[in-house]
C-alpha cells in the first residue's frame, strides 16, 4: 500500500445495478451515467462490468470521456451530456464511434444538423425544465420544432430534476409537468421513435410517472444513498484504506498540525497516516471525521495537510498492531454519506476527488448471489 488504497467492489455494483433496475416500471430501461471517470472509480472496469449485467446506454460529460467507454464497450449507446463543442470533430465521433451528442441548445442543433446531412446520426435533445443550467427552454420549442421539421427525430429527449433527492420537494411535480408539457409541444411522445429520459438515481423514487422509458442512474450505483432521508439501500462499493505511517507517543502538552488547532494535554499516541487532502481526503474534514483502526473508531485531529492526516489512537487496545492493521477511511464503518457530511458536502464530491496517486483495487464479491 504506497500511500492509500480504495478497494472497488465490482460486485456491489452489480448488485446496485440489478436492484435499481428492479425499481422501474415496466419497459423503463436503465442507463449508467459514468460520467469523472465513473465518479473516479475507474470507468474501464466499471463499464464492462455493468454491460455484462444487461446496460446498454451510458452517459458520459465529454466526447474524450466517451472514447474511453467506446473502447471497453463496443456496442453500447452512449450518450456525450455537454454535446457538440466546437473544437471537436463530430463527423468522427458520430461516425465512426457512433457516439451520440446530447444537444443543450439551437446552436448545437445546428451544428448537428449540418454535421449530419441528409444521414441518420443519432443524437439526444436536453430540455431545460428547471435546473437553468443546460437545455433548451420553454421559449426555445418552436425555433426547435422548425430545425425538426421534415421528419428528423432525436434519438433522446430528456431533462434533468434538480431536487430529486428530496421527495417532497414543489420542484419535481413541476418539472415533470413541463417535461410532459415540452415533449407534447415537440410531438415526440409515444410512437414517435423518440425516447424519454427524466430521472437520476434519487427520481426512481419519487414514483413511476418519473421513470418514462430510460433512467439514468450514476451515484445510486456507487452505493451513494439515493434517499437520504432512508436506510441507504445500495450496498456499499468502496473502502479507502491506509496505512500508519508513523506513531508519536505524546506526554507533555503540545499542539497538532497546521495552525496549532489541536491541543494535546494527557498522554496521547499520535498516528500519521499518509493521505491528505491531495488523496481527496478533503481539508474540512480536519477536526471532524474519524478513521477505523481494527474495532477501534479513532479522530482526526488537527488540520488535514496535503499529504497526511493525524489521529488520536490512544483509545486502539495494546494488542492491535497499528503498523501493520488497515486505517479505514471511508468505508462500511465509515459510509461515504456520512464522511461527505461531516466535510460539508455531498458524497458525489467525495468520490469524484479521490485523486490518482490512490492506488485502484478492484475485487467482485458482493454480485455471486
Ligand atoms: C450526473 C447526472 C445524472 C446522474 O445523477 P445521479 O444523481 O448520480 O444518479 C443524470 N443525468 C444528468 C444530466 C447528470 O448530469
Amino acid at each position: 500500500m504506497p500511500t492509500g488504497e480504495i478497494v472497488i467492489d465490482l460486485g456491489a455494483i452489480r448488485s446496485n445495478f440489478r436492484w435499481l433496475k428492479r425499481q422501474l416500471v415496466l419497459g423503463s430501461e436503465l442507463a449508467a451515467v459514468v460520467k469523472a471517470d465513473a465518479y473516479g472509480l475507474g470507468v474501464e472496469r466499471i463499464v464492462p462490468v455493468l454491460a455484462e449485467e444487461g446496460c446498454r446506454v451510458f452517459f458520459v460529460t465529454t466526447a474524450e470521456e466517451a472514447l474511453v467507454v467506446r473502447h471497453v464497450s463496443k456496442h453500447s449507446t452512449i450518450y456525450v451530456l455537454n454535446g457538440i463543442t466546437e473544437s471537436q470533430d463530430w463527423e468522427l465521433y458520430s461516425r465512426d464511434y457512433g457516439i451520440r451528442p446530447v444537444l443543450n441548445n439551437l446552436n448545437q442543433v445546428d451544428q448537428w444538423l449540418e454535421v449530419r446531412g441528409a444521414g441518420e446520426l443519432a443524437a439526444g435533445i436536453q430540455l431545460d425544465t428547471g435546473m437553468t443550467r443546460y437545455g433548451l427552454t420553454e421559449a426555445q420549442l418552436t425555433p426547435l420544432k422548425k430545425r425538426l421539421e421534415g421528419g428528423v427525430v432525436p434519438s433522446l429527449v430528456m431533462s434533468h430534476l434538480a431536487c430529486a433527492e428530496d421527495e417532497l420537494h414543489w420542484l419535481n411535480s413541476v418539472q415533470m409537468r413541463r417535461f410532459k408539457h415540452f415533449v407534447d409541444v415537440l410531438d415526440l411522445g409515444q410512437n414517435s421513435g423518440c425516447i424519454l429520459s427524466l430521472a437520476n438515481s434519487s427520481g426512481i423514487f419519487l414514483g413511476e410517472g418519473y421513470h418514462f422509458a430510460l433512467v439514468r442512474a450514476g451515484a445510486a450505483l456507487y452505493g451513494i444513498n439515493p434517499q437520504p432521508e432512508q436506510i441507504n439501500k445500495m450496498a456499499g462499493v468502496l473502502n479507502l484504506r491506509a496505512k500508519v505511517a508513523q506513531v508519536r507517543f505524546v506526554d507533555s502538552p503540545t499542539t497538532v498540525g497546521y495552525g496549532a488547532t489541536h491541543q494535546i494535554n494527557a498522554r496521547t499516541r499520535v498516528a500519521t497516516v499518509p493521505v491528505g487532502y491531495a488523496d481527496g481526503f478533503l481539508r474540512a474534514l480536519g477536526g471532524r471525521a474519524s478513521a477505523y483502526i481494527g474495532d477501534t473508531c479513532v479522530p482526526v485531529i488537527g488540520r488535514v495537510s496535503m499529504d497526511a492526516i493525524t489521529l488520536d489512537i490512544s483509545g486502539v487496545p495494546e494488542a492491535v498492531d497499528v503498523e501493520t492493521e488497515p486505517v479505514e477511511l471511508i468505508g462500511p464503518r465509515r459510509p461515504v454519506d456520512v464522511v461527505a457530511s461531516e466535510a460539508g458536502t455531498i458524497a458525489y464530491e467525495i468520490l469524484a476527488r479521490i485523486s490518482h496517486r490512490i492506488r485502484r483495487v478492484y475485487i467482485d464479491e458482493v454480485g455471486g448471489e
